[in-house]
C-alpha cells in the first residue's frame, strides 16, 4: 500500500534515541531546550515552547491568551477538528470561517464581512486560529490588519506549514501573529512521533506556556507570590497540565530539523511533477499565491469535470484504494461533525468548504515517495478519469 503520508527516519535518529535512553534525562531536559531553541531560530521567533503534541500546543496557546467561557474562537471550516476543539477546552464558543476556493484557506473577504456583523452583534472573537492548509500560507498580514481593527488575537495553526515562507518570512516567525503552533505527528513535515511546539515573541507568553505545560507550577523564586519555604519550594499558581515533551522525542526532532530543507525540496519536486503529469485532466490542482513558498504537506486535487458532478469521489477513492494507493480526504468540514452539529451548526452553513470537501482527494506525498510510485498513482488516476 502506498500511504498518503509517511515519516522519513534514518539510523541517526535511532542512535539519538538510544543516546538519550543512556543519559540522565529521559523527559524534558537538555534536548528539549535545544530543540526549542533550534525551532525558534529556524522560524525567526524569539521563543519556542515544546509540548506533547500539536493539540496541546493549541490548547495552551488559547489558555495563555486568556480564552475562557463567554469568549469566541473562530477558525477555518476546512481543518482538523483540533483547531476548533482547543477553544472548547477553554469553555469558549466556536464559529467557523468559510474558505477561499483557490487557496482552501480561510477567505479574507468572508472573514472581514463576518467581523463587521459580529461587531454590530457584539460577539467579536477573542482568538482566530489561522490554518495554513496543506502548507500554503494564509494571508496573515491581511488578518493582522483586521485584528488591529477588531482587536482579536491570532494563533497560527501551522501543523501543515513548517518551513513555508511568505516573501522570505518563515511561518512561525510570528511577525503578524501572537503565537504559532506546530505538530510533529509522523505525517507532518518533520516528526518527533508525537510532539508539538509553540513559537512566540513575547517573554510573558513563553513563561505562561512553560508554566501551563507543567502543572501551573513555577520554580523560580523571583516569580513566587508567597515567601519561599526553602530550596525545595515550588508554587502552583495556575491550573496547569502535564503536556511535556520528552528528551527522547526532542532528540529525534533535532535531527529531523536538519533534514527539513531536503524534505521541503523533495516535496516541492514531487508537487511540480504531479502538477505537470496531471495537467489537462478534469482536476483542480493546488495553487499558491504569488510571493508564497509553501512547504507542501498535502497534495489535494478536486475532481471537477466540465459539469461539476461528472466524477463520483467515492468511486475514485475506492478504485484508488483497490489499486493499493491509500488516498485520503482532507477535510470533512468541522461544522459537519456530530459534536459541532449538536452545538447548532448545520449543513449549508459554510457552502464553499462543503463543496470543496465533496470533490477533494489527497494523493500520496512524502519524501520517500519514488517517481515510479508517483507515476503509478498518476496513471491509476488517469485511467479512472479518461
Ligand atoms: C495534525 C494537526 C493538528 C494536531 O496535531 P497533533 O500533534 O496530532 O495533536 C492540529 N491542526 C492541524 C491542522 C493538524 O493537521
Amino acid at each position: 500500500m502506498i500511504p498518503y503520508g509517511r515519516q522519513h527516519l534514518e539510523e541517526e535518529e535511532i542512535a539519538a534515541v538510544v543516546a538519550v535512553l543512556r543519559s540522565d534525562y529521559l523527559t524534558q531536559g537538555p534536548k528539549v531546550n535545544a530543540f526549542e531553541q533550534a525551532v525558534a531560530a529556524y522560524c525567526g521567533a524569539q521563543f519556542g515552547v515544546a509540548v506533547s503534541n500539536g493539540t496541546a500546543a493549541l490548547h495552551l496557546a488559547c489558555l495563555a491568551l486568556g480564552l475562557t467561557a463567554g469568549d469566541y474562537l473562530w477558525t477555518s471550516a476546512n481543518t482538523f477538528v483540533a483547531s476548533a476543539n482547543c477553544g472548547r477546552y477553554c469553555g469558549a464558543s466556536i464559529d467557523f470561517i468559510d474558505i477561499d476556493p483557490q487557496t482552501r484557506n480561510l477567505s479574507i473577504d468572508y472573514l472581514s464581512q463576518k467581523l463587521q456583523r459580529a461587531k454590530l452583534a457584539g460577539n467579536l472573537p477573542k482568538i482566530i486560529v489561522v490554518v495554513h492548509f496543506a502548507g500554503v500560507p494564509c494571508d496573515i498580514a491581511a488578518i493582522k490588519s483586521l485584528s488591529q481593527q477588531y482587536g482579536f488575537y491570532i494563533v497560527e495553526d501551522a501543523a501543515h506549514a513548517m518551513g513555508s515562507q511568505v516573501n522570505s518570512d518563515t511561518v512561525g516567525s510570528c511577525r503578524y501573529s501572537d503565537m504559532t503552533i506546530f505538530s510533529f505527528h509522523p505525517v507532518k513535515t518533520i516528526t518527533t512521533a508525537e510532539g508539538g511546539l509553540i513559537c512566540c515573541n513575547d517573554s510573558q507568553y513563553a513563561e505562561k506556556l512553560r508554566q501551563l505545560r507543567s502543572h501551573g507550577v513555577s520554580r523560580s523564586d523571583q516569580d513566587f507570590c508567597q515567601p519561599s519555604d526553602g530550596p525545595w519550594y515550588y508554587e502552583q499558581q495556575d491550573l496547569g497540565f502535564n503536556c511535556r515533551m520528552t528528551d527522547i522525542q526532542a532528540a529525534i526532532g533535532l535531527i529531523q530539523l536538519t533534514r527539513l530543507p531536503v524534505f521541503i525540496e523533495r516535496r516541492q519536486q514531487l508537487v511540480d511533477r504531479y502538477n505537470h503529469l496531471l495537467a489537462g485532466l478534469p482536476l483542480t490542482l493546488p495553487r499558491a499565491l504569488i510571493g508564497v513558498k509553501p512547504a507542501w504537506h498535502l497534495y489535494v486535487v478536486e475532481l471537477c469535470g466540465v459539469d461539476s458532478n461528472t466524477f463520483d469521489r467515492r468511486v475514485i477513492y475506492d478504485a484508488m484504494v483497490a489499486k493499493g494507493i491509500a488516498v485520503n480526504v482532507h477535510y470533512i468540514p468541522v461544522h459537519l461533525q456530530p459534536y459541532y452539529q449538536q452545538l447548532g451548526f448545520c449543513r449549508g452553513d459554510f457552502p464553499v468548504a462543503e463543496a470543496y470537501y465533496a470533490q477533494a482527494l489527497t494523493l500520496p506525498l512524502y519524501p520517500d515517495l519514488t517517481e515510479q510510485q508517483q507515476d503509478y498513482v498518476v496513471n491509476a488516476l488517469k485511467e479512472l478519469l479518461l
